[in-house]
């Protein structure tokens, strides 16, 4: 089992929904952030589907959601969020996506990429599944100039991603140690009110689960995350 990865200059970080990285990588981004790394955030979708308040339509919960992303953004120190504005729940892994997801990492140029890991057994989200697995095949897009020549045409060269971090992982071998990061973390997963104000205790569950993920490794927090080291 790794622990600690050298500091990225830039990470992109691709996720499904506005709350996903603030519950499974947000203190590692704080400690990134912290030590001088730029990070970019991409959301595919603005999470329009998630609440049981019948009285929330689907746009405005959208536009609350996305408030409560560019505040935890701010928290964590993320340079800008990209929000894509897909439909929650209908995002698909097809070529469009992954094309669209290859210019961005074109873009960007971050040697770092996190991302949902989309080979998680019994993952039942499709959008956690769709994204994980777009994001992943653009690496692949994005490094070799004959794929999406219209990219190059328009000035996007070619990309190599050296490191792939999936969270959400059931196979994890890299755990990050985040012990003077936990209080960023919940910091950044207060933002979203809509989210953690329908759950009483959530403070104590995502510190619990950092403190079990810890203690495999021997520090007070960590977060976990499958290793794809890119030659
Ligand atoms: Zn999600």
């Amino acid at each position: 089992m790794q622990n600690n990865a050298p500091l990225p200059e830039r990470v992109l970080i691709i996720a499904a929904h506005p709350d996903d990285i603030e519950f499974t990588c947000a203190a590692t981004v704080a400690k990134w952030t912290d030590g001088g790394s730029q990070a970019y955030l991409v959301l595919a979708t603005s999470g329009d589907k998630g609440t049981k308040d019948r009285s929330l339509s689907p746009h405005r919960l959208a536009e609350i959601r996305e408030a409560e992303s560019l505040a935890s953004a701010e928290v964590l120190d993320i340079s800008d969020v990209i929000f894509l504005r897909k439909l929650d729940g209908e995002v698909e892994a097809d070529l469009a996506f992954r094309n669209q997801l290859s210019a961005l990492i074109r873009s960007f140029a971050p040697d770092v990429l996190l991302t949902h890991d989309p080979w998680r057994r019994y993952q039942i989200h499709p959008d956690h599944r769709a994204v994980g697995t777009a994001a992943v095949d653009a690496v692949v897009t994005a490094r070799d100039h004959l794929y999406v020549p219209e990219q190059l045409a328009a000035g996007l060269e070619p990309h190599h991603v050296s490191h792939v971090f999936l969270f959400s992982t059931d196979s994890p071998d890299h755990l990050e140690d985040v012990s003077d990061f936990m209080d960023k973390k919940l910091e950044a997963l207060g933002c979203h009110a809509s989210q953690v104000g329908q759950v009483a205790d959530w403070r104590d569950r995502v510190t619990l689960w950092a403190e079990q993920t810890g203690e495999l490794i021997g520090v007070q927090y960590a977060e976990a995350f499958k290793h794809l080291e890119l030659r």
